[in-house]
């Protein structure tokens, strides 16, 4: 394990998602090595922190660390600075400087910044400009910046987004982060299709019936109702994780495992992506809201009804939709995306069905094979074959493989946020977004959302269900059903 040299500036340093999520995966690289002496993090928020609070905030987050004691603790936090900073006021930048200058010495980080950007997205652009203006970019080491989604709010917003910060930091430079790339399953995907013939060789229209890819959540708005308004399901999942997860699904096989040869396959991917016209997106996707229910003497409110949503509130918690990619090996194959709030039970998961072997041996009741892939919660996959029922003349029945991740080996395994910003330190892009993929998938989006513009329709559904009836209709157009009911029993449940 190499030790990384850096400085790391977090923009954000007091919000939640420092807390929660990168404060605990600085931790756990440090427990690995790969922090060790040689980095320091600089903190900034508008709040009048100490370094010797900021640091008692640091050791808070780590407590539901299974290795966590105080002095650990306070040794990881003793890296750990704090910058009273407004990020639009120029001024500060030059105080943030000179502490960065301060701090690569007295930690000999080897001139090398990582700047992470854990802020609200209107900030983006100004603290890029800032960086440039008042000149924060080391000029020996390497300069990394890491961006939270969510990335503009359609491809106009984004590529505005996109133009300001690239006249800071080069493509290379840009670790654009979808946390849903730094998943062990997301990862292992690659390893499922490339690295097992008997997959790759049927991985075309003539073997795949449709692909399948849900990310079910249960919980309503909660307190996100002011930014899921301006988002919905559509930009808030769709255009980013649910894309993400097609692009690994659909790309060709790379010509080695680098970042470079990834890229340039999912680029290809994302380009051949099928766009719609306003009515065929209208057609083939689906919207809904979370209606009011009681589930087990507990009365959910319905979306409209939650505390920051307006009443006639036209922003979808559901959407389901078919997609389709122009790529020759892929042309026609339907691949089926679903997402919502309130659904049945929290699950990731990916289906891809396999076209049932002719008729001719074993009539009818050859059934299409399937895999899945179990993202989260449950890791693993199970692959449906047809087997033959024992006892009976060559009749068939459906048989599951399954493979589950080791609870513990999982538990023991780096977080998302962990590996993704262990990557970034390496400089190794591949988990994470690029510009042409996230341009490629807003074009789709704004399609969609331009349809709906024109109509005003808004189903509902019940709370704990899968969704409005009208997504499964999707499917029964193609002869197929959704892979994932919950209702059965399955690994994942
Ligand atoms: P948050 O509101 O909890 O934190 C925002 C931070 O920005 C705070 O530290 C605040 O002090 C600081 N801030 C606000 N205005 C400032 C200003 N003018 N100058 C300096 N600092 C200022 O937000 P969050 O939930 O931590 O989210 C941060 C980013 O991460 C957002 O882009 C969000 O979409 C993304 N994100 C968050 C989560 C999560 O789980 N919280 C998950 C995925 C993505």
């Amino acid at each position: 394990m190499t030790e990384t040299h850096a400085v790391i500036i977090l923009f954000g340093g007091s919000g939640d998602l420092a807390r929660r999520k990168l404060y605990p995966a600085l931790f756990g690289l440090y427990k690995r090595g790969i922090l060790h002496d040689h980095f320091a993090v600089i903190g900034t928020a508008r709040r009048p922190w100490t370094d010797e609070h900021y640091r008692d905030i640091i050791c808070g987050a780590l407590e539901d660390d299974s290795d966590y004691t105080l002095a650990l603790a306070r040794a990881f936090a003793s890296h750990f600075y704090y910058q009273s900073h407004d990020v639009t006021d120029a001024a500060h930048y030059v105080t943030l400087k000179d502490l960065a200058q301060k701090l690569d010495d007295q930690y000999e980080a080897a001139g090398n910044r990582l700047f992470y950007m854990a802020m609200a997205p209107n900030f983006f652009s100004t603290i890029a400009e800032h960086i440039k203006s008042e000149a924060l970019l080391a000029p020996n080491g390497f300069n990394r910046l890491v961006i939270e989604k969510p990335f503009g709010h359609d491809f106009a917003s984004a590529k505005a987004l996109n133009d300001s910060i690239t006249a800071t930091f080069h493509e290379e430079q840009i670790y654009r982060i979808d946390h849903y790339l730094g998943k062990e399953m997301t990862q292992a995907l690659l390893a499922l299709r490339f690295a097992n013939p008997m997959f790759e060789a049927i991985w075309n229209k003539d073997y795949i019936q449709d692909m399948q890819i849900t990310l079910a959540e249960a919980v309503g708005v909660e307190t996100r109702a002011g930014y899921y308004e301006t988002a919905g399901a559509l930009r808030d999942m769709v255009q980013n994780h649910v894309m993400q997860l097609l692009g690994f699904l659909t790309m060709a096989k790379p010509a080695a495992m680098t970042p470079e040869a990834i890229h340039e396959v999912k680029r290809e991917a994302f380009e051949q992506l099928h766009l719609y016209t306003e009515e065929e997106a209208a057609a083939n996707f689906v919207r809904a809201q979370y209606g009011a229910a009681t589930i087990a003497g507990t009365n959910i409110k319905a979306y409209r009804d939650e505390d920051g949503v307006a009443p006639d509130s036209l922003t979808e918690t559901f959407v389901a939709g078919k997609i389709l990619t122009d790529q020759p090996a892929l042309a026609g194959v339907p691949i089926y995306v679903r997402t919502g709030k309130r659904l049945t039970r929290k699950s990731t998961q990916i289906t891809v069905t396999f076209k049932p072997v002719g008729t001719g041996l074993f009539g009818e009741d050859a059934k299409a094979s399937a895999l899945t892939i179990y993202i989260e919660p449950t890791e693993g996959f199970t692959l449906q074959i047809n087997g033959k029922t024992i006892g009976q003349a060559q009749s068939l029945m459906p048989e599951e493989l399954h493979y589950q991740h080791d609870a513990q080996v999982t538990a023991r395994a780096p977080e998302a946020y962990e590996r993704l910003i262990e990557n970034a330190l390496e400089g190794d892009q591949t988990n994470f977004t690029n510009w042409h993929e996230l341009a490629q998938t807003w074009r789709f989006v704004d399609v969609i959302e331009s349809a709906w513009r024109k109509d005003n329709t808004m189903l509902t559904y019940t709370p704990g269900s899968m969704g409005p009836r009208e997504a499964s209709q999707l499917l029964a157009q193609t002869g197929s059903s959704w892979y994932w009911q919950p209702t059965r029993i399955q690994m994942a449940d």
